[in-house]
């Protein structure tokens, strides 16, 4: 069977250069491929074949009617083809073609990188199960905390030997940084979180952040200041100004909040900014001595800060987007206004 099909593949590269018409370019086709053609034939003799030989014949006979298909494919377009072509009217306005761009997530996480890649970050991946260990215990989270909740929570279901879970932040990779890593340590972790939140145009059951560690000896609260304001002027515009407030994070001592300049009103108070002048763009703050604590490093020798940043939220404050559910829509007239 094996000489017949090699015959046949000569054939088939000899009728390639023969066939000049529509109407041997049919007796091809009745010849080869129709069903009662030589492929349907010899498909019907191989299934007589004992087992021991249908692996090697099996693999030519197809190899030999892909070849026969692609002739016919290619001789049937460019007959076409020139057929048309002699139709053709040159006046015609010329096809356009559709093409794709990044969504409005991946320029936004682009543009972060490359703003912390300037003062020497580097970008670490995460996963996104993490257990109850790297997303709570070690951030200082404790067992009582309302967040840890089944309301708030995925859990993973299963008989595993700990609790499993989507990661609810970015920030327990500071954990993985830490446990991995001797200091000095200065990266961002940006990537999906997951939240058992009911859908609105505030929330949704996943969104993406962007969290950063800063560690080293001697890492002091102006280092935070300095590189969070180079951030927002970054990414927001350089003459803004920003101010920190103070606020409550479990994993960070002291925690600030920072505010850039309402763009959008000239601070002088609109909806988005809620009548204040401020727009809040991300979390920061020094890192607790007990996050340390819970990965062994000494926090009388070490310092450092930490942030987070919620990607989609700081996205609608800055292209005024109403709901957050247009983010995952993917609605055409959306996505090409960015
Ligand atoms: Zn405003």
């Amino acid at each position: 069977m094996l000489d017949i099909i090699e015959k046949i593949k000569a054939d088939l590269e000899k009728a390639k250069n023969l066939i000049k018409d529509n109407e041997s370019l049919e007796e091809f086709r009745l010849k080869y491929l129709s069903r009662k053609g030589l492929f349907s034939t010899l498909f019907e003799e191989f299934r007589t074949l004992p087992g021991s030989e249908k692996g090697k014949v099996g693999k030519i006979l197809n190899e030999t009617k892909n070849l026969a298909q692609n002739i016919f494919d290619m001789l049937s377009e460019s007959l076409s083809g020139n057929k048309s072509d002699s139709d053709e009217d040159y006046s015609l306005p010329g096809k356009t073609f559709n093409t794709g761009s990044k969504h409005l997530i991946t320029q936004a996480l682009d543009d972060i990188t490359a703003i912390f890649r300037k003062i020497g970050f580097s970008v670490y991946e995460g996963t996104e199960i993490e257990d109850e260990f790297y997303n709570f215990d070690a951030l200082n989270t404790p067992d009582y905390h309302p967040s840890r909740d089944m309301q708030d929570t995925f859990y993973l279901k299963g008989d595993f030997e700990k609790r499993y879970l989507l990661r609810t932040h970015t920030t327990p990779g500071q954990i993985h940084l830490m446990k991995n890593y001797k200091p000095p340590i200065r990266a961002i972790f940006p990537g999906k979180v997951f939240r058992n939140e009911a859908i609105s145009a505030r929330a949704l059951g996943m969104f993406h952040q962007v969290d950063g560690l800063f560690v080293d000896t001697n890492v002091t609260f102006t280092d935070l200041k300095g590189t969070m304001d180079f951030f927002a002027k970054e990414f927001f515009g350089k003459g803004l100004k920003t101010r920190l407030r103070p606020s409550y994070f479990p994993f960070t001592e002291p925690s600030a909040e920072m505010d850039v300049e309402c763009y959008l009103c000239n601070s002088k108070g609109c909806r988005i900014c809620k009548y204040t002048g401020w727009l809040e763009i991300l979390g920061c703050g020094m890192v607790d001595p007990s996050v340390f604590d819970a990965v062994n490093l000494d926090p009388e020798k070490y310092s450092g800060f930490a942030f987070g940043i919620g990607l989609e939220r700081t996205l609608m404050i800055r292209h005024n987007i109403p709901d957050i559910r247009m983010f995952y829509e993917n609605d055409i007239r959306f996505l090409k206004q960015f």
